[in-house]
C-alpha cells in the first residue's frame, strides 16, 4: 500500500496547488435556510431544498408511516423479493404527475442515470448528448459503449447536422431540462418535435425542474404543454421533493425493458420503503401548495435583478438556479470566503463540476428564503465589487 497512498497523496496535494482540493463541511443541524457548522449559523444558498419541502409535515408522516408499516428495508432487488405493493402503487402515481404511462424508482438518480442509459444504448447504437449535461449523464454513456456526439449546450442546429450525418442502429438524444449549475433551460418542445422527426428516443433528466416547472410542479414536459407524445422523463427525490431517490417515466414498453435489462434495477436492493411513500406524499404537496413555486419565483427573480444591477455575470434569464461567474477557481473561493465570514453559506464551484475558466459560486434560492437574505448577499458583492470585476 505505501507506494499506492504516495500517489493518493500526491495527486491531492497537485489538486490543493490548483486550487481544487475539496472537502466536505458538517453541518449540526438539518439542510434546512439556517444550517449550523461549527459554533455558527449560516444562510445557507446551496441546497436544492427549492421549495422548502424537506421535514414538511405531510412528507414526514408518510415516510414515518411506511416504516412502521413496511419497515426499513425493502429487502432485496425487486426482481427477488422486494417489490413491495407500495412501489406498484407510487409509481402508478409518479407517472400519472409527470404525464407519463409508466414509472420506475430507484435509490438515486445517479444510479437511475448511469444505469438506464446503458441499458437503452450500447455497442453500434450512439447518443447525443448536451455538452452541459449532469455527470450522471456522462457516465451513463461512456458505460454504454455507444458512440457519444457531444452537441453545444442547447444548440439544436448543431443537433440536427448531427442527427443528419451520424447513423447508427439505435439513437438517443438525452439532456438535463433545467441545467444544474447554470439554471437554464433547454426548449424541450423543440425538442420533442426533433426526435420524432428523426426517429430518436428522448430522454429529459427533468432533476432540477421536478416541483418547479408547470403549472402542477410536475416539471418541463407540463411546462412546455407536451401531452401524449412518446418520451422518457427521470426526476429525483432529493432536490425540490424534499425526499430521495427517483423516478423514472416512460411506456410501459421501456419500464418492461429495464426492468429486464437495467443492471442498477435487477442487481441492487430496492429503495426503502420511505422513498415510495414519500415521493408519493410530496407530489400531493408539491400540486396543493402551488404558492410555494410563486414566493420562490418572485426571490429568484429579485435576486437576479440584483446580480444584474450590480452588473455582475450570471444566467441570461432568472431561476432558482443563480450563478455569479468569476472564471478563476481561486476567485471563487476567495468570494465564497467572504461570503462565509458574512454567515452567508454559498460553496464555490469548480472544475470538473463546471468548464475550465467558468468557476463560480452558485446560488440556490429556495421557497425558505426571505428578501433580507437576499440582499444581504448582494450588499457583500457589493462591497467586493472592486476584487469581483478585476
Ligand atoms: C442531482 C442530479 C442527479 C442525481 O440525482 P441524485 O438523486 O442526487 O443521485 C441527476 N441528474 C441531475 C441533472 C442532477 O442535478
Amino acid at each position: 500500500m505505501r507506494s499506492f497512498n504516495e500517489y493518493l497523496n500526491r495527486y491531492l496535494e497537485d489538486l490543493k496547488q490548483k486550487q481544487l482540493y475539496r472537502n466536505m463541511e458538517v453541518l449540526k443541524s438539518g439542510c434546512h435556510r439556517i444550517v449550523h457548522i461549527g459554533k455558527r449559523s449560516f444562510i445557507n444558498f446551496c441546497s436544492n431544498n427549492y421549495l422548502g419541502l424537506n421535514g414538511h409535515s405531510d412528507i414526514r408522516k408518510a415516510m414515518i408511516e411506511s416504516i412502521a408499516k413496511w419497515g426499513t428495508s425493502s429487502g432485496a432487488s425487486r426482481l427477488i423479493s422486494g417489490d413491495l405493493e407500495l412501489f406498484e402503487i407510487a409509481e402508478k402515481k409518479l407517472a400519472k404527475f409527470k404525464g407519463l404511462e409508466a414509472s420506475l424508482i430507484f435509490p438515486s438518480g445517479y444510479q437511475a442515470n448511469v444505469s438506464i442509459i446503458s441499458s437503452l444504448v450500447g455497442e453500434g447504437d450512439i447518443v447525443f448528448s448536451d455538452e452541459l449535461n449532469h455527470a450522471s449523464i456522462i457516465d451513463g454513456c461512456r458505460l454504454s459503449k455507444a458512440r457519444i456526439i457531444i452537441y453545444k449546450h442547447r444548440d439544436f442546429f448543431d443537433l440536427k447536422k448531427k442527427l443528419e450525418s451520424e447513423i447508427g442502429k439505435r439513437r438517443l438524444i438525452v439532456t438535463d431540462s433545467v441545467f444544474s449549475m447554470d439554471g437554464d433551460i433547454a426548449n424541450i418542445k423543440e425538442l420533442v418535435d426533433i426526435a420524432e422527426r428523426y426517429d430518436c428516443a428522448l430522454l429529459i433528466d427533468d432533476a432540477h425542474a421536478t416541483g418547479i416547472l408547470g403549472k402542477n410542479g410536475s416539471g418541463s414536459l407540463e411546462h412546455y404543454g407536451i401531452k401524449g407524445r412518446d418520451v422518457m422523463v427521470l426526476a429525483t427525490g432529493g432536490k425540490a421533493l424534499g425526499v430521495s431517490g427517483a423516478f423514472f417515466c416512460s411506456s410501459d414498453i421501456v419500464r418492461k425493458y429495464l426492468i429486464n435489462r437495467c443492471r442498477g434495477f435487477i442487481y441492487s436492493t430496492g429503495a426503502i420503503p420511505a422513498i415510495p411513500a414519500g415521493l408519493m406524499a410530496s407530489i400531493e404537496v408539491v400540486k396543493k401548495e402551488g404558492w410555494r413555486r410563486e414566493r420562490l419565483k418572485s426571490l429568484y427573480t429579485y435576486f437576479w435583478r440584483g446580480l444584474k444591477d450590480l452588473g455582475l455575470s450570471t444566467s441570461e434569464e432568472p431561476s432558482h438556479i443563480l450563478p455569479l461567474i468569476l472564471g478563476d477557481s481561486e476567485k471563487a473561493i476567495r468570494v465564497s470566503k467572504k461570503l462565509y465570514e458574512k454567515g452567508i453559506y454559498a460553496r464555490a464551484i469548480r472544475p470538473p463540476t463546471v468548464p475550465e475558466n467558468s468557476s463560480r459560486i452558485r446560488f440556490c434560492i429556495t421557497a425558505e428564503h426571505n428578501y433580507e437574505d437576499i440582499e444581504i448577499v448582494l450588499q457583500i458583492l457589493k462591497k467586493n465589487l472592486d476584487y469581483i470585476l478585476n
